[in-house]
């Protein structure tokens, strides 16, 4: 059979296109490298803690948090420069089953850069957020705009103490917002029909299926059409090129038990993650693309970003008698710092960031774990300063230059034979400079709120930064010319018309906010697209 449609990776990106190209009356075929993971099962498992910390350090897994990521890949890329990180989890769903789900649109800011405005997009953002069952407050705030939303989670008590130290400060004239957070968790009912959210914290592995993932909304939905067939344990190997040298025909992938099949198309959507896609890409040549396929341009793999960070933890000693039993919640982080820079740049550095906010005692761990000692004493003072801490942690836009880059490391291939993605990171002047400005204003507003800084990086330096391994975008990146980009404005490659790239590969500008809604929105709209190219018969 020749598949309308061969969907590659089941995540966020992919599971949105499987199902948007089914509900167009396509025939797809889902391919995804890993199996399907069964929540409360294969994670999240509902086991009394010492149960479970015992069954976990027996099979070699630290702690007692059971999360999806414990199956994440492990030595999967070539790190080159400062401590680049690459998270793929190889499953149905993809990281979608371990996302934290918090669920921002980008603003009309961010899309100045963009060959597409935030109107545009707008319509899809609506819908992504009724799909995925969003919850959150309306805001109004100017460039992180108001969605739609179930039934908001309020900040926890520390965090109020933030928000009363942003107030003060903004009373002295200064640009910044601090809000509760939104994520896809169901808090009421839902079209979806999954489970209300418990609050137990364990969303990365939410063992009822509150979160929205690819696995529990999409996928499942996709099939119900009957349009849509979906192959677990199969790892796409080689894209098969037609009789023309700029037509996608099918893919070659290994079956489970590592025989090499065929699966025949008239279109192809990458959604294999920015970095995956882009080593696919990259790794597979012909004559009429000696740099890769949809890569005439060179761009594959570069303008690479992503968010990087640091956290500052405070302290509000009034906090200590309070009751905690209130700090269930949905994982640690329940608000928001943002609002910085967004009208009026830091003559420092380029770009903004915000800052994810969390505090007091959630349920599955303790956040601060800083403290030395033994005994009672240790574990009164360890008790007290989880209690009353704050914890600020820095999400910013990585600076893109030349410096930051994928290509592949021909001296290194995995098990099916294709060379391993290498990830190029520096950190430049203007990253480090964010940075700076975070702990300072981190620390400005713990002081500002009645609180003392517990623990900071104070004069920051390159080691202090950590990369965020997930949020990786840009390596096929969105431009009307071919000479500057990889694909047009619908996700189309500008090189090869029937192949698509459903995953944030295309972000042309990376903004502060995470980026899974609007990998879900753009890859919405691209199948969309596809499907009204396909009925006019354009490809
Ligand atoms: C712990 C954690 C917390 C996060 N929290 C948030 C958050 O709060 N908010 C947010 O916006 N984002 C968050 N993210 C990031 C988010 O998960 C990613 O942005 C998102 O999953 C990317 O979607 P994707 O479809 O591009 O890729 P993925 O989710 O990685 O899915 C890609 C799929 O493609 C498959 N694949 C890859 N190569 C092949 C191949 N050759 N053949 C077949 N299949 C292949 C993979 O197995 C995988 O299933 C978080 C991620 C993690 C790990
Ligand atoms: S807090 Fe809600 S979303 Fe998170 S794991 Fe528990 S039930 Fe799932």
């Amino acid at each position: 059979m020749v598949y309308d449609a061969i969907v590659v990776g089941s995540g966020p990106g992919g599971g949105i296109a499987a199902y948007a190209l089914c509900q167009r009356g396509l025939k797809v075929a889902l391919v995804e490298a890993g199996r399907r993971l069964v929540p409360g099962k294969d994670y999240g498992r509902d086991l009394p803690p010492l149960d479970l910390l015992a069954r976990r350090l027996k099979e070699g897994k630290s702690g007692g948090f059971d999360s999806a990521w414990d199956y994440r890949e492990q030595d999967h890329f070539t790190p080159v420069g400062d401590r680049p990180a690459h998270g793929l989890l190889k499953a149905l769903g993809g990281r979608s089953l371990c996302w934290a789900g918090h669920t921002l649109r980008f603003g009309p800011l961010d899309f100045q850069k963009w060959p597409i405005p935030y109107d545009e997009v707008a319509p899809y953002y609506a819908r992504a957020e009724r799909f995925m069952g969003v919850y959150g407050y309306k805001d109004g705030l100017s460039n992180l705009p108001d969605g739609e939303y179930l039934a908001p989670v309020p900040m926890r008590a520390g965090e109020s103490l933030l928000r009363r130290g942003v107030t003060r400060l903004k009373r002295t004239g200064r640009a910044m917002d601090y809000i509760a957070l939104r994520k896809a968790m169901t808090t009421g009912k839902h079209a979806s029909g999954r489970a209300i959210c418990q609050y137990c914290g364990n969303c990365g592995g939410c063992p009822i299926d509150s979160k929205y993932t690819s696995a529990n909304t999409p996928i499942p939905l996709a099939m119900k059409t009957g349009n849509l067939t979906v192959f677990t344990n199969a790892m796409l190997t080689r894209i098969l090129m037609g009789r023309e040298a700029n037509r996608v025909a099918g893919i070659e992938y290994t079956n489970p038990d590592g025989q090499t099949e065929k699966l025949e198309c008239r279109t192809l959507v990458m959604a294999c993650s920015a970095v995956e896609t882009a080593r696919i890409l990259l790794a597979n040549r012909t004559k009429e693309f000696p740099q890769g396929l949809a890569n005439s341009s060179g761009q594959v793999g570069r303008n690479l970003t992503s968010h990087f960070g640091l956290t500052v933890l405070g302290l509000f000693p009034q906090l200590a008698t309070r009751n905690r039993s209130d700090d269930a919640g949905t994982g640690y982080y329940h608000s928001l710092l943002t609002g910085m820079y967004w009208d009026k740049p830091n003559p420092n550095f380029e770009g903004t960031y915000q800052v994810q906010c969390g505090s007091g005692l959630p349920p599955q761990r303790l956040f601060y774990r800083g403290e030395k000692g033994f005994g009672a004493g240790f574990k009164q003072e360890l008790l007290r300063k989880n209690i009353c801490h704050v914890g600020m942690n820095m999400q910013g836009s990585l600076l893109v230059s030349k410096n930051k880059y994928i290509d592949l490391d021909m001296d290194r291939l995995d098990r099916y034979g294709i060379p391993f993605p290498r990830i190029h990171l520096r950190y430049e002047d203007s990253d480090l400079a964010m940075a700076q400005d975070v702990v300072n204003v981190s620390e400005e507003i713990i002081r500002a709120g009645g609180g003392e800084v517990m623990t900071s990086p104070g004069k920051v330096r390159s080691e202090d930064l950590v990369i965020d391994s997930n949020h990786w975008v840009g390596t096929a990146r969105m431009g009307r010319n071919p000479k500057l980009s990889v694909v047009n404005v619908d996700s189309q490659t500008h090189d090869i018309p029937n192949l698509f790239i459903g995953d944030a590969s295309v972000f042309p500008q990376y903004p502060e906010k995470n980026p899974t809604l609007t990998n879900i929105a753009l890859s919405w709209r691209m199948s969309e697209r596809l499907a009204d190219k396909m009925r006019r018969k354009e490809i």
